[in-house]
Order: structure tokens, then C-alpha cells, then sequence
């Protein structure tokens, strides 16, 4: 019998807020442990927490983003349990009413389209960070209270590697939307993997196995590529699975079982009586609204759209918005988009990259890389040349004035200098030779300076004709025509 994987993943991401969800503390990462505290965050008795409201609209536009409704009342409530790094015992989050409910994410996926609904995405708060140290413990409750989004997907995905490029689509439509920095590094991102198998062809799910807490896509994608065989191979042996929670060890590869469904814990949730119940109104909700964006996905199809670009070009332009922001800036006004797109990702970007590339080091794996949002910007705000100054180069090109050599030569002068396309040509003497009757000359000095290769040529070998060429090339000191040279040797040697 062959078995399939049905897997349902819940997202936390950290939101983008300058303080926490119920307090004035900073939201920062890196602060010495327990300085970005106070009594509430602290869950003194006798505090009362207030709403972050920037926490309700991150909310809100993330479940626009992620195509989900948003019911007109949604409430808080206590979920009660007891662990060190819970301040009051509980946490605050939405149970029966949340947010936002029923979405969905598009994203590719085996050189097609996939979709994933989205149950809900709700609010909650997150909690102290637990540190082990050689004979004691410690928490930090620097984290307790910062806004957490939790994204919960329906059992929609069927593989390790659909799981993978579904958090990689989910964290860059968060990341666009400005929801979150979904800064892996920084444990913004986290996320519980829900996992059964069944046979192929049934409806029925399987006993659901929860593998807890993981903080990295791969992670996810290995967690899921040992525990679905796992799975399959106990029922192929006539074992049961029973609902439970596993726990991943990166080191060893595996996953181990941390409890199971009998010794669950009950939440006993019930409304938190110190918030109110949240009702948006139309003004408010018109607010969140004007903040959605394009979405990573409709950009790059936009681009291979509008622009005829190859996905190779759009995806780059996908995953540096400001990179493809000046594309398009001079894109729009040139007859040749995809001769703007080159330019703008061989060459610009790789002068962008030279002066930071100890910030773009092969230091991070793929997924955990850090968005290069803000790191282009501010090199492309200090440009020198302005886009007409491209476009002037693309024309200088396609004319035929320059090669594309010294093009190249051209462009970097340009980066560097400000100066205008002409007048380094000018300047440097890079305008190629077209003269029909000037070239000829030239052929005719290479004809008669290398018998062999025109011998070899007529035997046959087109390949000469490439040796040829480079002579006259040498000879009008990289000058002539590449072109109209070979076009003119052709014609000489050909009977
Ligand atoms: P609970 O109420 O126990 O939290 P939910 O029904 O809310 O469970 O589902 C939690 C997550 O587990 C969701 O992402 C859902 O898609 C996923 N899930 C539920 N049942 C299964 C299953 N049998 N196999 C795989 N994933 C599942
Ligand atoms: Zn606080
Ligand atoms: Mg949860």
C-alpha cells in the first residue's frame, strides 16, 4: 500500500511593533537579559494591560495579505498554564473569535502554482526565553509580551519541500507587507509541524503528530523528510500511530516523542475579563486597508508580464523591491526592458553588492538570509547617474556606436564618475569603427598576414573564421565593428 503525507503547519511570527502587546516596553532583540521589563509584562498582580494598536492593524493587514476575512468582533482569552517562562500563568491569545479567518497563500511550486487555506491567523503574546546554564537556569522575559501572530494553516500540504516553499512564501509576504522582519536569526519566526500519513486515495486523516517549536525552514524540511517515513514505516509494519508531540534533534536527525494525547494539557480557556471585545470600525479598517501591497507573487508575475522578463530576472527583482523599483523606473521608458534588466542585475547590482559584501557573505542558508530590503535602497538613493544615463548607454549599444565591451567599460566609468555615456565615449575614443570601407582594410591586412587560418577556413573550419576576426579586432585596437568584421571576412574567404 503506498501512503501520502497531509501536513498543517501554525506560523508564529513575531509583528513589527516599537513596544509589546499590553505594555510601553521596547520590542527589541539583544537587550541584556530582563531590562526591557516592566509590571506588566512581568504579570504583577494588579496590572492591566492596554492594546498595542499597531498590533491590531499588523494584524488586520497581515489577514488582507493572507486573503482571510475579518469578522466584525473578535475577542482575547486566557490560555492557562504554568511554565517558567510564562510570567502570569497564562497567556493572552484568541481562541473561538480570532482576527482574522479563512484565507489562503498562492505560491510556486513545482514549476506550477500551489495554494494553501489559512484557518485563522490570530493574536497572542509571546513569552520569556528559558536559558540553561551549567548549574542553573535563568529567564529572560525581554521577549514576554511581544506581539505574536499565529498563522495557522489547514492540513493542505503534502511534502517536506511544499512545506518549505510555503513558509518561504509566507515570511515574504509578511516581510513586504512590513507585518514582521521574520529575522530567523533573531527567532522571529517559529513553527509547530502537524504531520500524519495516509493511504493514498482515502480521506480519512491519520493520527496527527505535532513536532514543536522549530525556528528554521530547513529544520522544517528535515524534521519532515525523517518523520513522514517514520510514519509510513510503522504502519507498513501493522503498528498504530497515536496523536502526539514529538520533539526534533537537529544534531541527530530525528525526532523523539515528548507526550502523547493522554497526557494533553487542558488549556481551560476562558474571555481574558480585562480587554474588551474588538470591533473595527469601517474608518479604521479603510486605515489597514491602504497599507496592503502587491504581493512578492503578483510582482514577479507582473514583471515577466509587463516587462517580457524571463522569471530568472523577475524573481531577483521579486526579492530586492528596491532593486526592482529602479528597474522600473527606466524600464518604463525604454523599448528594450529586458536590455534594462540586464544591465540593472549584472552589472549595477554586482557594483552595489562590491560595497557590502562583507554584509552578504555565504554565512546564512538560503531561508535564514536576510531580506536585502534596506541594504539596496540606500545604495541606490546615492546613485550618480541618473536612469537616463542607462538608457542612453542601452541606445549606444544597440546603434552599434559601442561594443559591448566597452559598453562594459563604459558602464563602470559611468557608476563611478556621474559622467554622461557620450562623453566618456567621447573621452575615451570607444566609438566603434562601422565604416564599411575602413573594416575591409583591415580584413584584408588579416587575410594576408595568416595564410593557415584562411587556408583552414576554406578547408572547412569555421572556426578560423573566429581567429580572423580577433586579428582584425587587434588591428582597429578593439574598435571595429565585431559584427560587420566577420560579416566582411565571410564574404572575402567564401567563393
Ligand atoms: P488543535 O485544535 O488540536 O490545535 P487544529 O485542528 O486546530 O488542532 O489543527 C492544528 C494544526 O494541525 C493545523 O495546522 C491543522 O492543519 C493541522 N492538522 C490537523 N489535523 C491534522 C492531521 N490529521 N494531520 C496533519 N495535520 C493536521
Ligand atoms: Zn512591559
Ligand atoms: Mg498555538
Amino acid at each position: 500500500m503506498d501512503y501520502e503525507a497531509v501536513i498543517g503547519l501554525e506560523t508564529h511570527v513575531q509583528l513589527k511593533t516599537r513596544s509589546k502587546m499590553w505594555c510601553g516596553c521596547a520590542n527589541a532583540f539583544g537587550a541584556p537579559p530582563n531590562t526591557l521589563v516592566c509590571p506588566v509584562c512581568l504579570g504583577l498582580p494588579g496590572t492591566l494591560p492596554v492594546p498595542n494598536e499597531e498590533a491590531l492593524r499588523l494584524t488586520a493587514l497581515a489577514g488582507l495579505l493572507l486573503n482571510c476575512t475579518l469578522p466584525p468582533r473578535a475577542k482575547f482569552d486566557r490560555k492557562s498554564y504554568f511554565y517558567p517562562d510564562m510570567p502570569k500563568n497564562y497567556q493572552i491569545t484568541q481562541y473561538d473569535q480570532p482576527s482574522t479567518l479563512d484565507g489562503w497563500v498562492e505560491f510556486e511550486f513545482n514549476g506550477g502554482l500551489a495554494r494553501v487555506r489559512i484557518k485563522r491567523a490570530h493574536l497572542e503574546e509571546d513569552v520569556g526565553k528559558s536559558l540553561h546554564f551549567e548549574r542553573t537556569s535563568g529567564v529572560d522575559f525581554n521577549r514576554a509580551g511581544v506581539p505574536l501572530l499565529e498563522i495557522v494553516s489547514e492540513p493542505d500540504l503534502t511534502s517536506a519541500d511544499m512545506a518549505y516553499a510555503y513558509l518561504t512564501a509566507l515570511k515574504e509576504i509578511l516581510v513586504y507587507g512590513g507585518v514582521s522582519d521574520c529575522d530567523m536569526e533573531k527567532g522571529m519566526v517559529r513553527c509547530d509541524v502537524n504531520v500524519s500519513v495516509r493511504p493514498v486515495g482515502t480521506r480519512e486523516l491519520g493520527a496527527k503528530i505535532e513536532i514543536k517549536n522549530m525556528n528554521s525552514f530547513s529544520g522544517v524540511r528535515r524534521a519532515l523528510e525523517y518523520e513522514i517515513p517514520r510514519q509510513i514505516e510503522v504502519l507498513k509494519h501493522g503498528g498504530k500511530l497515536i496523536q502526539s508531540t514529538r520533539r526534533w534533534d537537529d544534531a541527530a536527525g530525528i525526532t523523539e516523542e515528548m507526550r502523547t494525547k493522554e497526557e494533553a494539557h487542558d488549556y481551560r480557556y476562558f474571555p481574558d475579563p480585562d480587554l474588551m471585545p474588538l470591533q473595527p470600525s469601517e474608518e479604521w479598517l479603510a486605515g489597514v486597508r491602504a497599507r496592503v501591497v502587491e504581493l512578492p507573487l503578483a510582482r514577479k508575475q507582473r514583471f515577466m508580464r509587463d516587462y517580457g522578463l524571463p522569471a530568472g530576472d523577475a524573481e531577483v527583482f521579486k526579492n530586492d523591491v528596491p532593486l526592482g523599483d529602479y528597474f522600473e523606473r527606466v524600464a518604463r521608458r525604454s523599448p528594450n526592458p529586458k536590455a534594462v534588466a540586464n544591465w540593472v542585475i549584472n552589472n549595477l547590482r554586482a557594483k552595489l553588492a562590491e560595497g557590502k559584501s562583507e554584509v552578504r557573505g555565504p554565512k546564512f542558508e538560503m531561508d535564514e538570509s536576510l531580506p536585502s530590503l534596506a541594504a539596496t535602497e540606500i545604495s541606490l538613493a546615492d546613485l550618480k547617474f541618473a536612469p537616463e544615463a542607462l538608457l542612453e548607454l542601452i541606445a549606444l549599444v544597440e546603434s552599434r556606436t559601442i561594443s559591448s565591451s566597452a559598453a562594459q567599460q563604459v558602464f563602470t566609468e559611468m557608476f563611478d564618475t556621474g559622467d554622461s555615456p557620450r562623453a566618456i565615449v567621447e573621452r575615451r575614443g570607444l566609438a566603434q569603427v562601422s565604416d564599411a570601407a575602413t573594416i575591409e582594410a583591415l580584413c584584408d591586412q588579416a587575410i594576408g598576414a595568416n595564410p593557415g587560418p584562411v587556408a583552414d577556413f576554406k578547408a572547412g573550419k569555421a572556426a578560423a573564421l573566429n581567429f580572423l576576426k580577433g586579428q582584425v579586432m587587434k588591428l582597429s585596437k578593439g574598435k571595429a565593428n565585431p559584427a560587420l568584421a566577420g560579416e566582411i571576412l565571410a564574404r572575402k574567404l567564401t567563393p
